[in-house]
């Protein structure tokens, strides 16, 4: 195979088949094909689209560059949610245990931080001593007796997205519908799930911008899942503001355990149960979205969710008392209250603004050998639409030192908007994409 005779036809618009893709691929992953070559052929592939039939090809071609999961023997229904990207997003965080609390099998495959958004696995990494790094067996294992694993993407799951993926990240190729959509569900069907539900983020703080992208995408992990026999719906859900109050990882840990305690934000606790609802609808395990919440909310009262996270954070090596005492998490030495400059409407609190000044206080990567601070961040206490008092307390800053407060008082200076007036915010979960349209809730 010439590669530079591929990357001239996608450049002058034409497409690859079935065995160019998979050759491509694989002699990439190989190393047979150079990151040169490859960086020209992704901006082409940007720039000029895949069509359906090439992203289905692709996404066949990662997905086969490595191994799956074989849950199928253990006889329960396997549902996982993916999210495309939050700040303040710690939903996986709740639901998996929660889910999986009721008979389902979760095998959670998650990121880390991308751009302004954090990662989950960096999140659950502040438990002292927890693993995320888990083998497919260690995992099935774990989802065997647990019904749950939190891991991240090993050698073993789909490695040429993993390749591609930083190639991608370090040459403006990430934000393509075909690109995305491929390498969400290599890794996801890699679980080999019985269903999958994505929660599709709307506002200024989504990757996509607008909601036409959004649906676009949405329908072209249906159809990926279909034709994988992976049913997959998606939930549109706000992202014009943080999720809950906490941004930061640990902090976002904290609140996690509130919300499995059942006594999250309300904002935190709407996404996780219209999320929920889905997989336990998806998996059949409940008859509608209402039965489905209903059972939901009991996990969440009785503690049984709240039991399965301590045996999975136990089971992956993290110290279990944090659940009871969240002190044990690593905590920001310098703290500091932050105040409404004058008396109006909130009418912003910027998701990105918040989610790059948490990596400027340290709490993300710049490169990807950097170590995360993951005491640091912002637990803000008001959203788009309130009426506060000057001087009225807004947030409080989690800093390293002093000058990580200074830092930490001039990011909420840019994300916090005060005025006259507030737009109302967008719907907090607003629509549900199946492969049988759009619904608007
Ligand atoms: N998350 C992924 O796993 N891949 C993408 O391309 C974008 C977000």
């Amino acid at each position: 195979m010439l590669v530079h005779r591929l990357i001239e036809r996608k450049r002058d618009g034409g497409r690859l088949d079935a065995g160019e893709w998979r050759t491509l691929v694989m002699q990439y992953t190989a190393g047979a094909v150079t990151d040169y070559q490859m960086s020209a052929f992704l901006m082409a592939c940007f720039l000029r689209g895949l069509d359906r039939t090439e992203t289905s090809a692709l996404t066949d071609a990662m997905l086969n560059s490595g191994s799956r999961f074989d849950l199928a023997s253990l006889g329960v229904p396997r549902v996982d949610k993916h999210s495309i990207g939050g700040v303040g997003d710690k939903v996986s965080i709740v639901l998996a245990p929660l889910v999986a609390s009721l008979g389902i099998a979760v095998p959670m495959v998650s990121g880390r931080g991308l751009g302004h958004t954090g990662g989950t696995l960096d999140k659950l990494e502040s438990i002292p001593g927890m693993r995320t790094n888990l083998s497919l067996a260690e995992a099935r294992a774990q989802i065997e007796d647990l019904g749950c694993a939190l891991m991240g993407q090993t050698d073993e799951i789909a490695p040429a997205d993993r390749k591609l993926y930083a190639l991608r990240d370090a040459t403006s190729t990430v934000e393509s519908i075909p690109l995305i959509a491929s390498s969400i569900m290599s890794k996801k069907l890699a679980e080999d799930l019985t269903g999958l539900v994505i929660d599709i983020k709307r506002g200024s703080g989504a990757f996509l911008t607008s909601f036409e992208q959004e649906v676009a995408l949405a329908n072209e992990m249906i159809h990926l899942g279909e034709g994988h026999g992976c049913p997959v719906v998606a939930v549109v859900t706000a992202m014009d503001r943080p999720l809950g109050r906490a941004c930061g990882h640990a902090l976002e840990v904290e609140e996690a355990i509130t919300a499995l305690k059942g006594e999250g934000p309300a904002d935190l606790m709407e996404v996780t149960l219209a999320l929920g609802a889905e997989m336990l609808v998806l998996a059949r395990v409940a008859s509608d979205a209402s039965a489905a919440r209903t059972d939901l909310n009991a996990a969440l009262s009785s503690g049984k969710a709240l039991a399965r996270f301590r045996k999975v954070v136990e089971r992956q090596g993290g110290d279990p008392a944090v659940l009871d005492d969240t002190s044990r998490l690593p905590q920001a030495p310098a703290r500091e209250t932050y105040a409404a400059r004058r008396a109006g409407f909130v009418s912003r609190v910027e998701p990105r603004a918040i989610g790059r000044g948490i990596i400027e206080l340290g709490g993300g990567r710049k490169v990807m050998s950097d170590t995360i601070d993951a005491a640091v961040g912002f637990v803000i206490h008001v959203k788009p639409g309130d009426r506060v008092e000057a001087g009225q307390p807004l947030a409080v800053i989690h800093a390293r030192d002093d000058a990580g407060i200074e830092a930490g008082r001039s990011v909420l200076d840019a994300a916090i908007t005060i005025a006259d007036e507030a737009e109302p915010p967008l719907k907090l979960v607003s629509h549900r994409i199946s492969r049988n349209g759009v619904e608007t809730l």
